[in-house]
């Protein structure tokens, strides 16, 4: 067994009351992957804490162990450990008044070493993918609940196994962990293709300001929107996976306003030489070539013109 691998088992081993959480406005890989640990966890007999800062969005709250998440730790740990988290600052203020993580579990290419032990797979289509790869080494056994949470993450970050980075290790670890006693169908629905009417309304709004120029389509969902449909999510409620298949374009871009001076932006490469990651950088952010964002502080506006030039001028440049 690698050194790493070894280190995190003893970490686990030797802990009794662990923390373990993940990024803001968490996804179906951060909620997954932060709710099959925690249940690997309390069936090697600690106690654990799963704890979000956004909360469990309503669309996830059918996952097994979703009791577990709180928006606020409570009490004393020995070991934190953050999953699917690129960098400190994403993990938003669950972690106030405590240390930083001892372990990071994580799969994107532009993620910060912040941990004590840093267990990073960027071509692991999941942080659920480096979980399912690593658990058993650890000496934590995966379950039928587990592997629904675990199948969630692979199938959200994938987008149904249609990701160009979708690889047969992936697909075989979704047949191992169907083979546990996971309702596929069900799971496939609930996180990627069932919507809420209010959803579909914050999508119609956000539609109605699509835009068009120089290879780049974007869309724009202010505060306004938010409220008129009554959407309770900071995000974006997916629809960059909408706007990410119109064809003949090269980048997709979603503006989520967060407040008078913070906005959202996701970037999606929708051609397999383009890095988003690389715009992404730029402001700070973070995520995978094909799939990245950052929050950028001033007005929708001006972010808005920063945003477009700086993706211009990187659709511009020679791609490695
Ligand atoms: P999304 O656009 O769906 O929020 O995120 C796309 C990818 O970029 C995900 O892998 C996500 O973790 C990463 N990402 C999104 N926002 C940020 C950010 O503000 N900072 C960093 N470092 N990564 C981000
Ligand atoms: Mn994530």
């Amino acid at each position: 067994m690698k050194d790493l691998q070894r280190k995190i088992k003893g970490r686990i081993q030797a802990a009794q009351r662990v923390l373990v959480t993940s990024h803001v406005r968490p996804d179906g890989d951060a909620i997954g992957s932060s709710l099959a640990l925690a249940l690997a966890l309390l069936d090697a007999g600690k106690d654990v804490q799963v704890v979000l800062s956004d909360g469990l969005p309503a669309g996830f709250k059918h996952l097994p162990g979703a009791e577990l998440v709180q928006s606020k730790a409570d009490g004393e740990f020995d070991l934190i450990i953050s999953v699917d988290c690129s960098d400190l600052k994403r993990i938003g203020d669950a972690l106030d008044g405590y240390h930083a993580p001892d372990i990071i579990i994580d799969h994107h290419v532009t993620t910060d070493p912040f941990g004590t032990l840093n267990l990073v797979e960027p071509e692991a289509v999941a942080t659920a993918s480096v979980l399912t790869r690593h658990m058993a080494e650890w000496g934590l056994t995966i379950t039928a609940p587990m592997a629904a949470n675990l199948l969630t993450g692979l199938v959200t970050d994938t987008l149904g196994f249609r990701t160009a980075n979708t690889t047969s290790e992936a697909l075989r670890q979704a047949a191992d962990l169907l083979d546990l006693g996971v309702d596929m169908s069900a799971l496939y629905y609930r996180s990627l293709v069932r919507r809420t009417f209010v959803e579909a309304k914050y999508w119609g709004a956000g539609l109605s300001s699509l835009e068009r120029a120089d290879g780049i389509v974007w869309a724009t969902l202010t505060l306004v929107d938010r409220k008129a449909s009554g959407y309770n999510g900071k995000d974006d409620a997916d629809l960059i996976n909408f706007v990410s298949s119109i064809e003949d374009a090269d980048i997709a871009i979603i503006f989520v306003e967060q407040n008078r001076k913070k906005t959202k932006i996701s970037w999606r490469a929708l051609k397999p030489q383009i890095d988003v990651s690389q715009i992404a950088r730029q402001f700070e952010g973070g995520g995978h070539k094909a799939a990245s964002g950052a929050e950028l502080i001033g007005s929708l506006d001006e972010v808005q013109e920063r945003v477009l030039e700086a993706t211009r001028k990187g659709l511009n440049q020679p791609q490695s």
